[in-house]
Parts: C-alpha cells; structure tokens; sequence
C-alpha cells in the first residue's frame, strides 16, 4: 500500500500513515531496524495517551516555540526516525524559528547522515549539518558523540525528538536548552529535558511551528509569558496520571456485576 491508498476515514489513518512512513524509511536506507522499535514502543504510549495533544503538552508546544525564537542559536536534532515521520514538518519548523537542522544519529555512519540529508533537502531543506562531524558531545563515546562544531556543539538551544537518555543527560552537561519530544513520560530524555512535549511527533512538530508563527507577531511579554507559565514536573505529572487514569476508561465505566463506590447505601 502506498502513503497515498491509506483510506483517509479509517479510524486508524493517522497510525496507518505513520507505520508506512517508518517502513518506507527502512527500504530507503534512512531509518535503522531499531528505528521500528522505538516506532512501536512510541505508539503504545500514544495509544494510552488518547492519540491527541493534551493541553499539557499543547502548552509545552507553545513554551518551545517562545524559546526557539529567543535562542541565538537553536538546532533541530534529525534521527531516522524523525526523518521518515516529518521531514517536510522539520523544515517548515527550522523556517520559522530560524533554526539549523542538523542530522545526528545514535550510531553515526556516513552514509545514512548523507541519505537522511538528501531526504530532507527532497522536502525543501537548503543546508543540513551533520556530515562535518567535527564536534562531539563530552562523555559519550565517539559513535554516539559526534556532532557538527559549528551546529549542535554551538547551539544554545537543541530539540531533540526521540533522543536516548545518555545523550539528553550529556547535552544537558554541556549547558543546553533542551526541548525534548517524546511520548514516554517516564523516559529519561524527557525527564532530563527543560521543555519536555509529552506528544507525537507528528502532532508536535506541526504544532510548535503554529505557535510559532502565531508568537512571531505577538508582544515579546507574550512570549515571556508562554516560556514562564510552562512547569515541566507538572505537564510529565499531568501525562502520567493520563496514563494511569487509563485511555480506555470513561467515567461511566463500569464492571459487571461489581458494586462502585456510588451503588453502596451509606451504613
Ligand atoms: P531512555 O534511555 O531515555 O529511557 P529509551 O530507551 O526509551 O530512552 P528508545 O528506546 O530509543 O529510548 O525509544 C525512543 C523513544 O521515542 C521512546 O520513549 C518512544 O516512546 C519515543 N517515540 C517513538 N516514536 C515516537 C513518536 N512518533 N513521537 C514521539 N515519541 C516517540
């Protein structure tokens, strides 16, 4: 089936388009094998989440945005994996923050950096780091570590979608401004993050780029205001007790045959 033979009223459209996104990522040499796990470990939580942006994570979106267009330098961090999901997204977003993107990967081979650049250059990126490979990240080894001088190492703030726990806790280190997205609360990159977007990244991205553009034209306070009504305990709180409250359960839910709390007469 191709992108485009994906009835777009099946209920699971969204989930459909995003697993033939992935796979035609693998056939093209751009996402990993592991890639696919993280895909699938990604949709459970989406699953538990409801598949939609919380508002805490739609505040998270807007904080993200406010800082992206006050950093001096910011940088888009690009796997496999973000490039099969949004690529066309990532570039509208570099656009209207100002921001580079940069292709950095968990095991940097030279050749999948040059694939995944090719790929977003197709979707309308003019310059992509991450082939210069002339910077690294201290306290990681030189596989995972390696990051372009004058891009991620220079950055003064870096969103890093789908990041592994050692490289948000090493970057955070070295000083950066993290903005992380990722559907597991309780993972550590968005527990390491400053601004951390308990979403999909295929609703995230799109969604900070429109704050974006919509706090572009506002005042600077209401940009301050969107960066300082933000708390990160409180939106990782918030989509964990979504979590545990259950996406199933509605509050009329109730088990057969079971008493509730409402049906026991007052003794
Ligand atoms: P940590 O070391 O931080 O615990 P991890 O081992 O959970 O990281 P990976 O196994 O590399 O990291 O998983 C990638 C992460 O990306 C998972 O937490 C998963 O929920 C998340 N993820 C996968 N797909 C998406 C997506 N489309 N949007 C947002 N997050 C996603």
């Amino acid at each position: 089936m191709t992108e485009t033979e994906i009835p777009e009223d099946h209920p699971r459209y969204a989930s459909l388009l995003t697993r033939h996104r992935i796979e035609a990522g693998v056939e093209k040499g751009i996402t990993s094998k592991q890639g696919l796990i993280a895909q699938g470990r990604g949709e459970a939580f989406d699953y538990l989440l409801g598949e939609r942006t919380l508002p805490s994570a739609d505040a998270a979106e807007r904080a993200a945005a406010a800082t992206l267009l006050r950093a001096n330098h910011p940088v888009l961090s690009v796997n496999g994996n973000v490039a099969a999901l949004a690529p066309g997204e990532t570039v509208e977003l570099a656009e209207a923050v100002g921001a580079d993107i940069e292709v950095n990967l968990f095991n940097h081979t030279d050749e999948r950096v040059r694939r995944i650049a090719d790929h977003l250059r197709e979707h309308g990126a003019d310059d992509v780091k991450g082939l210069a490979a002339d910077g690294d990240i201290p306290g990681l080894d030189h596989a995972r570590g390696t990051v372009d001088a004058d891009g991620i190492e220079a950055a003064d703030v870096v969103v890093v979608p789908l990041e592994d726990g050692d490289r948000a806790e090493a970057l955070d280190a070295m000083g950066k401004t993290e903005i992380v997205i990722d559907l597991n609360p309780g993972s550590r990159s968005p527990r390491t993050a400053d601004i951390p977007i308990i979403d999909n990244l295929i609703r995230a991205v799109p969604n900070v780029t429109a704050h974006a553009r919509d706090l572009a034209d506002a005042s600077s306070a209401a940009r301050r205001d969107a960066i300082d009504s933000f708390a990160a305990d409180a939106a990782l709180a918030d989509a964990e007790a979504t979590i545990r409250e259950g996406a199933f359960a509605t509050p009329d839910d109730e088990i057969p045959g079971e008493e509730t709390p409402g049906d026991t007469p007052p003794r």
